[in-house]
């Protein structure tokens, strides 16, 4: 069986590895470049993406911005997994406020902006604070504002005036300010036939919008049945095949839909590690018709971001259970270079585990980690 990904990152790259036990065989199409391409090696092939549409049996992406006519190009094939209408919610905030509406999920309160006028509207309808979010091309918190009082909107809207402009069809979200306890993300599959199986919640710790740290948690039941049940309603009003995955809002227990991401998602690597079946492995079976592996977490496990660093002290190779995924990316600034994965017994295990990793990396280049331990175990 051969898969062709749209988009050639490291979620690509995760899936061909996920995939080559299977005799799932993963070759990638590179967007920028108009390339079709090995997912470890980035070598090129010799194939049009007409000749590998042809030449493959299932198609399926890892990221959400690709241009329309290649989704329909890939849509017409037959071929493609998940829906293209959730890559189209996922890369355009717009379509996917209505996808949750339509859904029935409590997401936050908005508006969309397209005026000063809006902006004035959106004040009072949406409120303050707020946080307003460009609908297209947005990630790891890039397109992002915050209003705060009312005298910052001329500033605010002057700058956002000049980004609409710059791109055709862009246009602004304005989202109440959420005033969340925690952030917490759920990735699940659906398979060919819509059976839906979910990891653990994960929480979520962001540092200047991007993601530092993800742990899976346990024992949360509560919430946990929330998430699956917005992951069920969002999924099959979709009809949606693959892995999905969807961050939310904790507030006091009650979950809140940030965003989706109709993929499989940094918040899910630690799937590699912690759970039966991986996220990659998972997103593969489901758009290959294959049936779902289990999800069930194996043991506790965290997954720390590597944002701008390419080595790591050899004390964290050596560490027990650590296990280090670099994505062969040339080192630049802020850039998810690889991720490391933690493993323990138990969740006290696990924070003391961090901990002692903690120590042996750049407390500036790993912000979220602890240092101290919160208390002694055995
Ligand atoms: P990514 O694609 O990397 O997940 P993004 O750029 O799509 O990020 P969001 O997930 O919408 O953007 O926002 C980034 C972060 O900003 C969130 O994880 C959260 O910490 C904060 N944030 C976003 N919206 C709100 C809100 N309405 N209220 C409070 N905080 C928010
Ligand atoms: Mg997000």
């Amino acid at each position: 069986m051969q898969v062709l990904i749209l988009g050639s990152g490291q979620l690509a790259r995760m899936m061909a590895l996920a995939g080559a036990p299977l005799n799932i065989d993963v070759i990638a199409y590179d967007v920028t470049t108009d390339r079709v391409v090995h997912p470890l090696t980035q070598a090129y092939y010799d194939l049009t993406l007409g000749d590998a549409i042809a030449q493959v049996q299932v198609i399926t992406a890892e990221f959400e911005h690709i241009p329309y006519d290649v989704l329909d190009l890939c849509a017409a094939s037959g071929k493609f997994q998940p829906n293209p209408e959730a890559i189209k919610a996922g890369g355009d905030r717009r379509l996917e406020k209505a996808l949750l509406d339509r859904a029935g999920v409590a997401n936050a309160k908005y508006q969309l902006v397209a005026s000063r006028q809006d902006l004035e509207q959106a004040i009072n309808h949406v409120g303050l604070p707020m946080v307003l979010k460009s609908a297209l091309g947005g990630y790891d918190g890039k397109g992002q504002w915050r209003l705060k009082t009312a005298e910052q909107a001329d500033a605010i809207w002057d700058e956002m005036a000049e980004f609409l402009t710059a791109t055709p069809n862009q246009a602004i979200v304005a989202e109440e300010f959420v005033p969340f306890d925690r952030e917490v993300s759920l990735i699940g599959a659906r398979d060919v036939e819509g059976n839906v199986a979910v990891y653990p919640i994960t929480e979520n710790v962001h540092v200047n919008g991007v993601l530092n740290l993800s742990t899976a948690v346990m024992g949360n039941e509560a919430v946990q049945q929330q998430a699956r049940d917005m992951f069920a309603a969002i999924a099959n009003s979709l009809n949606y095949v693959g892995v999905l995955a969807i961050e939310f809002f904790d507030v006091a227990g009650n979950l809140l839909v940030n965003e989706i991401a109709p993929r499989v998602h940094n918040s899910g690597h630690w799937t590699q590690q912690g759970a039966d079946t991986c996220q990659f492995e998972n997103h593969l079976r489901a758009v290959c018709g294959l049936p779902l592996g289990s999800t069930q977490l194996i043991r506790p496990t965290a997954m720390i971001n590597i944002l701008g660093e390419d080595s790591l002290a050899d004390a964290v190779y050596a560490q027990t259970n650590c296990h280090v995924h670099w994505y062969g990316k040339e080192r630049r600034a802020g850039r998810k270079m690889g991720h490391i994965n933690v493993s323990a017994e138990s969740a006290a295990h696990l924070e003391q585990a961090l901990a002692i990793i903690g120590r042996h990396l750049d407390a500036q280049a790993f912000p979220a980690l602890p240092r101290e331990m919160a208390y002694a175990v055995d």
